[in-house]
């Protein structure tokens, strides 16, 4: 993303501190922090007391602690995919939009792709289709889920200043029950500070998914947010849903196709896969290009999802 953000001139990445919350033995906290030894980042541990003098906007108990890290942020979704379009574009990329690929096929000599508007052939084939993986990768018949997610931005009461970058980490927090509420600082340009419940979504069809948030959806969130943020249940200036694309262990899917070793398949989803979308494209294109990655991508394989 350093490298885009060079490349395109834009800030694409903004460092605020990241705050993970919760009991001690919650995978969010303990998690974090086994990351952190595991690969040497710099962090700190705070206890409740640091919590309410670092970071008063939280109202913590004593029950829980939390795992921040300096070097955390939050990636521009919106900019930081044109800026990748471009620079796509600036390598030669032919980009088309709104052309919907209703089948593909490969074998030996290469692959034939269908769209809306006609059948394109070509070497090599890469699927990433996000919430529509299942429709693509029919033929494997793997366990993907898509669900609704819902994003909200509330208006702060009293001083707002006290969520700008700087003052208001990106954090997690693992609400006793399990679930985890999320949210981010103010971010310039944008109304409201934007926080939402990470994997709380019924499964859906992405082509008729209902997009209309319902007032049960609110009141839950703000019974969360008037509980642990409470600042932040102001006036409720937008709500949009999105959808999850999970499998059953919340991994990616990144892998050659089973049966077509010019296919690569693409899922990187299950609620985390854009921060990782710059190196997940260089891996893309390992696979297509030289058919491995130097990338350990294990993981991913489709093998482990299946039988
Ligand atoms: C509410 C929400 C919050 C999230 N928060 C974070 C976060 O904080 N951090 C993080 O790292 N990740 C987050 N994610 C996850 C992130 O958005 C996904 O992991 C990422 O976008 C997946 O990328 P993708 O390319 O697989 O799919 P998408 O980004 O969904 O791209 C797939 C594209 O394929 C196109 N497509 C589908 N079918 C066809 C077809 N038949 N023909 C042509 N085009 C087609 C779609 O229109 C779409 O443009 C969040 C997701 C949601 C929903």
């Amino acid at each position: 993303m350093a490298q885009l953000q060079h490349d395109s001139g834009q800030q694409l990445l903004t460092i605020t501190g990241g705050l993970m919350i919760g009991a001690e033995h919650s995978p969010t906290f303990a998690g974090s922090v086994r990351s952190a030894h595991e690969w040497n980042l710099p962090h700190e541990v705070l206890g409740p007391d640091d919590i309410r003098r670092r970071f008063p906007q939280f109202a913590t108990t004593d029950h829980v602690v939390a795992f921040y890290e300096t070097a955390a942020g939050f990636v521009h979704p919106e900019e930081s995919v044109w800026a990748h379009v471009q620079q796509a574009m600036l390598r030669g990329a032919d980009l088309h939009f709104s052309e919907p690929v209703t089948s593909w096929e490969a074998d030996d000599n290469g692959v034939r792709v269908t769209t809306i508007r006609g059948t394109y052939e070509a070497e090599k084939l890469i699927i990433a289709p996000g919430a529509w993986a299942p429709q693509l990768m029919a033929d494997l018949a793997l366990p993907f889920t898509v669900t609704r997610q819902v994003l909200y931005w509330f208006e702060p009461i009293g001083n707002a200043e006290a969520f700008a970058v700087g003052k208001f980490p990106i954090f997690i927090w693992e609400l006793p029950d399990g679930l985890q509420l999320y949210g981010f600082p103010l971010q310039p340009g944008v109304n409201g500070v934007k926080a939402a419940f990470f994997y709380r979504g019924p499964s859906c069809n992405p082509d008729l998914v209902n997009r209309v948030v319902s007032d049960e959806e609110i009141t839950a969130i703000r019974a969360a947010l008037a509980a642990h943020v409470p600042a932040l249940n102001g006036p409720l200036v937008d709500a949009a849903t999105c959808l999850y694309t999970e499998v059953p262990d919340h991994h990616f899917v990144i892998a050659l196709h089973p049966q077509h070793a010019n296919v690569v398949l693409a899922s990187p989803c299950s609620g985390h896969g854009y921060k990782f979308s710059s190196v997940i494209g260089e891996i893309l294109a390992d696979l297509a290009v030289e058919g491995k990655t130097r990338h350990p991508i294990a993981l991913f394989d489709t093998a482990r999802l299946v039988g």
